[in-house]
């Protein structure tokens, strides 16, 4: 697996639905490429982020209404 390869399928959120093969494959990936491995980890932060954001907009579009 090659980093392009591994970011694309982190940043897409496609990781969960792959096969084990595929998954250990990205995980082997990140063990050795720590560029990856903070890539992953900016990602997993972004990803939280913006779901605290949503729940907010949902929570004052709720009061808006
Ligand atoms: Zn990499």
């Amino acid at each position: 697996m090659r980093c392009k390869d591994f970011v694309f399928l982190q940043s897409s959120g496609q990781i969960p639905s792959l096969g084990w093969w595929r998954r250990s494959s990205t995980l082997a990936h990140v063990w050795i490429c720590r560029h990856c491995r903070s890539f992953r980890h900016n990602d997993e932060l972004l990803t939280a982020y913006v779901a605290q954001l949503q729940a907010h907009w949902d929570s004052a579009d709720q009061s808006a209404k």
